[in-house]
């Protein structure tokens, strides 16, 4: 099994996993997610943009999904919610935005939905968009932890700010950041290569970059992250480390704040 070279292994062996997670790669390079419940075989679609392939997933596992999570508005991850729903009749496809696609169950922050023996709380992650949410999910039998984090957080990098300001961006990543560092994070867009090119560039001296790199050749598909290894390999997540921040401010930027940190590596990163 290719898992990322610091992925806790606290579960491959002790414990019997009972939380499955299957990536469905649609589109270019997003990725939908069928979340299993094995124990009850309840199945949660994550932001399945090409139902077809997402449902065709479903059935290779043997299980029938109850319920559509969607972290945000945009076509390429709520887009498939309608065709979704009619395959799947009246299931429950929940949300943080109203502009979503489909939405019947609109969530706030920290509402918690069941899946089967998962609890799953949405965490209100504006930046990228407006009512972008993640999905942090606890298995009540295991203790297996995982977040589902569409356009706010990917691996080495985060979402672009189309709605939200460097601010909210930074609150979301913070939420993230406060998880248990073993929570096995599944992003919405495999950009892992192209983002760890920049975080090489803004952190050259960083040697978890380095080995992220080499992992990353390695392995065609890199999810899941975990939040442990965000920590020490996303640049948005570093803004406060003093080697992100020589890298990066000049002498005249020491007393930019936090959140103008990360702003001034956005900027860098969307013109890198
Ligand atoms: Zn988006």
């Amino acid at each position: 099994m290719n898992r990322l070279f610091l992925v806790s292994r606290q579960f491959s062996t002790s414990v019997r996993r009972t939380m499955i997670i299957k990536p469905v790669p649609v589109l270019e390079d997003n990725y939908s997610y069928l979340l299993i419940d094995e124990d009850t075989k309840n199945v949660a679609l994550v932001d399945p943009v090409e139902p077809a392939k997402v449902l065709d997933a479903a059935k290779k596992q043997g299980v029938t999904p109850q319920c559509i999570l969607t972290t945000h508005h945009h076509w390429d991850h709520a887009g498939g919610n309608k065709d979704a729903l009619k395959s799947l009749g009246s299931v429950d496809c929940y949300g943080g935005d109203e502009r979503i696609e489909g939405l019947t169950k609109q969530l706030k922050d920290n509402d918690t939905v069941k899946v089967g023996n998962l609890q799953v709380k949405a965490l209100a992650t504006a930046g990228h968009t407006l009512g972008h949410v993640c999905y942090f999910v606890e298995d009540t039998k295991t203790g297996q932890k995982a977040v589902f984090t569409g356009d706010c957080l990917f691996s080495s990098g985060c979402g672009r700010l189309f709605e939200g300001s460097a601010k909210q961006m930074l609150a979301a990543l913070d939420k993230i950041a406060d998880l248990p560092e073993e929570t096995e994070v599944y992003f919405g867009h495999e950009y892992t290569r192209k983002n760890l090119q920049f975080a090489e560039h803004v952190e050259p001296k960083n040697e978890d970059i380095k080995k992220k790199v080499a992992w990353a050749k390695a392995n065609q598909c890199t999810t899941p992250s975990t939040v442990k290894i965000e920590k020490l390999t996303n640049p948005f997540m570093r803004v406060r480390t003093q080697e992100l921040k020589q890298s990066v401010l000049s002498d005249n930027e020491s007393g930019l704040s936090d959140s103008e940190i990360l702003l001034k590596v956005r900027k860098m990163k969307d013109s890198f």
